[in-house]
């Protein structure tokens, strides 16, 4: 148990005292420069902390300690992919032939970007099995929403334009409906099965008679959310051709398939993956990424402009393309990403790349084994990439929910893993460790698991008041997200 203790936020951020510099600024040698007249005058009211270089250098320092991270320890937060990412990456996408490029330059002298855009398309046409990739959505979501404005614009352009409903399963990503309704279609939910999977059932009954002609798409996500691989895939896209509906994958996670199978294999007409879990790009705090889209041939005359391909052993930027839905973001998407992504591919190249589904599904399946008997899996079978268990049973005999475990983890030193989702499990926590963490690590976080849920039978209370030993401690969420207060001010 760690007992680092860490100040109240009024230690950490009230450090100023009045007359303390922290800087020199040069004695001005420009002569006759009046500065007030040329920025205007100083506003007195802005009251900016005075300290000195040392107390500003500590609080910087402090401050990136108490923080959290994969740098700092072990993410097992499950369908986002927290792997570690190489810093090989940073160093390639800090090159200066490719951070200073303008996005308005003219093709003719970015000969070499265009060839590695080429070079991140071929890769992942590979790995996923689509013919074509396009890389400009910048995040998952908006690879989905592209993804679904194709399968819109394919059917619209062959006039079958009576589809309304896209069918969502129940254990689907939020953003998944989410893309449909932006579309313009209405959801339509299937329910899973006792064993995980798409209820075939449920699925033919949306699938009969007028139902089946109303139906525009699938939204899949393989595996699922509940970190189980569909064993019904082939089937259930050729249920969904055969009433002229298209099959849509969400791939956001493709960690358990990178290097041993391929979506565009089993049925699918169009995917979307998120480079930035799968791929190794830094995701997070809603910065930039990349949800690139895999299509099959009968899609892609639909694709965003301008599409990157090959012509007579050059790389070209193609805007003829009359069927396009256009752009779906500015320029080429989030370029230094691809670079990351790039470097990522061929580190690890054709003969290593199975690796990662391997030992990313090897240790979720550890965790699940060592954790089965405090929390038993919500499915009886070997998962994927990631685990889901249940600790329903901490509700009903102690009172303890999903939440307060994953609270108490935090005490001891690990970040909790997803909570609560996929929504159909029971106080389900959804466990992803990735394949870059070690055995070590991993028992670790079992060890601490097993720990918690010791403590949760015997002194139920010390879960429901952690975390105690964070800068924060447990957060009222509703009001949380409804007033989003991200920065310390003083109390006046
Ligand atoms: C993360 C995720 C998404 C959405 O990706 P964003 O980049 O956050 O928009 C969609 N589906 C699944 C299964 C995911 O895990």
């Amino acid at each position: 148990m760690p007992t680092k203790l860490i100040p109240e936020p009024k230690l950490i951020f009230e450090k100023s005292r009045p007359g303390r510099i922290g800087c020199n600024i040069p004695v001005c040698d420009t002569p006759n420069l009046d500065l007030e007249a040329t920025i205007g005058p100083v506003r007195q009211d802005l009251k900016f902390p005075e300290v000195g270089e040392l107390d500003l250098l500590r609080h910087f320092t402090n401050l990136s300690q108490i923080n959290y991270g994969i740098e700092t320890g072990f993410y097992p937060l499950g369908s986002c992919t927290m792997k570690y990412n190489p810093k090989v990456n940073e160093v390639t996408a800090r090159y200066p032939g490719f951070a200073n490029l303008h996005p308005l330059q003219p093709t003719s002298t970015i000969p070499g970007a265009l060839e590695l855009l080429y070079g991140v398309q071929t890769i992942l046409q590979e790995v996923t099995g689509f013919s074509h990739i396009t890389l400009q959505p910048l995040a998952g979501a908006h690879g989905e929403m592209t993804c679904l404005m194709l399968i819109k614009a394919y059917h619209d352009n062959r006039g079958d334009t009576a589809r309304k409903v896209v069918l969502v399963p129940d254990s689907a990503h939020g953003t998944n409906p989410a893309s449909a309704a932006r579309c313009g279609y209405d959801v339509k939910s299937i329910p899973t099965d006792r064993d995980g999977n798409t209820d075939i059932a449920a699925l033919e009954k949306a699938l009969e008679g007028d139902n089946g002609k109303a139906v525009a798409a699938l939204m899949l996500t393989n595996p699922s959310t509940l970190g189980l691989f569909e064993p019904n895939i082939e089937r259930i896209c050729q249920m969904v051709h055969e009433v002229g509906g298209q099959v849509f994958c969400d791939g956001a996670n493709m960690n358990a398939m990178v290097g041993t199978t391929r979506p565009g294999d089993h049925g699918f007409d169009c995917m979307h993956l998120n480079l930035h879990k799968t791929f190794s790009t830094p995701h997070g705090g809603g910065g930039p990424g990349c949800g690139a889209i895999g299509l099959q041939a009968h899609l892609a005359p639909y694709q965003p402009v301008p599409v990157v391909r090959q012509e007579n052993d050059t790389v070209i930027t193609d805007y003829q393309r009359p069927l396009s839905i256009g752009r779906v973001s500015a320029f080429y998407g989030q370029f230094l990403m691809e670079v990351r992504a790039y470097t990522y591919l061929m580190a690890f190249g054709r003969e290593y790349m199975a690796d990662i589904s391997r030992y990313a599904v090897l240790n979720a399946n550890y965790v699940r084994a060592r954790l089965k008997d405090v929390l038993p899996p919500a499915h009886n079978r070997p998962c994927m990439h990631e685990c889901i268990l249940t600790a329903e049973r901490y509700k009903k005999e102690f009172g303890v929910r999903a939440l307060d475990i994953s609270k108490r983890l935090i005490d001891y030193g690990f970040h909790p893993p997803t909570n609560y989702f996929p929504l159909i499990v029971p106080e389900c926590l959804m466990i992803e460790p990735t394949e870059t963490e070690t055995k070590e690590t991993l028992d670790e976080f079992c060890d601490a698991m097993i720990a918690i849920c010791r403590e949760a039978e015997t002194t139920p209370q010390v879960l429901k008041d952690a975390p105690s030993t964070s800068v924060v401690g447990r957060l009222d969420e509703t009001l949380a997200v409804k007033q989003l207060d991200v920065k310390y001010s003083a109390a006046v």
